[in-house]
């Protein structure tokens, strides 16, 4: 008999492509930020060896995104850099980046789910949570988060998946992707108003959808009470099976792209909160994917606390 490998406790996925996708001078999303989150973790937990993520199937990226978007993201392969908006670049390596992005998300399901690993972050770019069915944007070309969720319900047959968004920016796309769908929950607190404008408390989808708005200038206190009083709860009564996390690291009070002021041990309870309900409810799975964060310091900082706060056992 084949002896089986214990579980890992946590597993990191990445790849080197994500570092490949070029953004342009002076644009914020770029890839220092993935070599400040590697390095931190490298240092922080040397024991824990990044695994190579795969491309994600054209048929993975089919259950959440419109055959128009991968046709503009995969087929282009520009030569050059050219803008798909304002802020969403397209680079000759673009699109083997955002296929391996993806990928991660649905190895980090597999493994999950396959009893490999308890829980899994994917330390990736680009980001994806504002990324829609057909349409890419803030820095975000396929919604890595919602294809992965997609792949829990369709592949393995869950049916409730939730997904905790924490990125100071509201996850347009990932609400949008899900609004009209019932097994998924969807939680997000964000500084609003701010960048892409949507979010309020009365967007409620199926009564699947929860926003906590927070002002500009809001920092630890009224964070934590969004998620306590408003959040939790709702994920807490949805029991979900697996727990997907949204984790952009931009409402630190150092980010430059927003106004909120939290600091890394914020993250850290708030994780530590979805890994008790993770146990509760999920048979302790996570699935983490890093979002925004645009302060080196500041997400050096918050990646380890994240992941320290998401290999807590007991
Ligand atoms: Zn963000």
């Amino acid at each position: 008999m084949e002896a089986r490998a214990p579980q890992a406790l946590i597993r990191i996925y990445t790849h080197p492509a994500c570092l490949s996708h070029d953004t342009g001078p002076g644009h914020a999303e770029r890839a220092e930020r993935l070599v400040a989150v590697l390095e931190a973790l490298r240092a922080a937990f040397p024991q824990l060896q990044p695994e190579v993520a795969p491309r994600a199937s054209r048929g993975q990226l089919l259950r959440v995104h419109a055959p128009r978007l991968l046709d503009e993201v995969l087929e282009s392969r520009p030569s050059t850099r050219i803008a798909l908006d304002p802020d969403t670049v397209l680079s000759p390596d673009s699109a083997e980046a955002a296929l391996r992005a993806a990928g991660a998300a649905v190895a980090a399901v597999d493994a999950v789910l396959g009893g490999e690993a308890m829980r899994a972050f994917c330390a990736v770019r680009p980001p994806g949570h504002h990324a829609t069915a057909d349409t890419a944007m803030g820095f975000c070309l396929f919604n890595n988060v919602a294809v992965a969720a997609a792949h829990a319900l369709a592949k393995h047959g869950l049916a409730r998946v939730a997904i905790a968004d924490f990125d100071v920016h509201h996850g347009n796309g990932t609400q949008a992707i899900f609004e009209h769908d019932p097994r998924a929950l969807f939680l997000s607190s964000h500084q609003w108003p701010l960048y892409p404008g949507t979010g309020s408390a009365e967007e409620r989808g199926v009564g699947n959808i929860h926003n906590a708005p927070l002002p500009a200038g809001a920092g630890s206190a009224p964070f934590r009470a969004a998620w306590r009083e408003r959040l939790l709860p709702e994920l807490e009564r949805f029991r979900p099976q697996l727990v997907f996390v949204s984790a952009g690291f931009d409402g630190h009070r150092r980010d430059p792209l927003a106004a909120l002021q939290l600091v890394a041990d914020d993250y850290a309870w708030l994780t530590g909160e979805l890994v008790a309900i993770a146990r509760r409810h999920a048979q302790d799975r996570i699935v983490s994917m890093l979002e925004g964060g645009y302060d080196l310091e500041a997400l050096r900082e918050c990646s380890v606390a994240h992941v320290g706060a998401l290999m807590a056992t007991g």
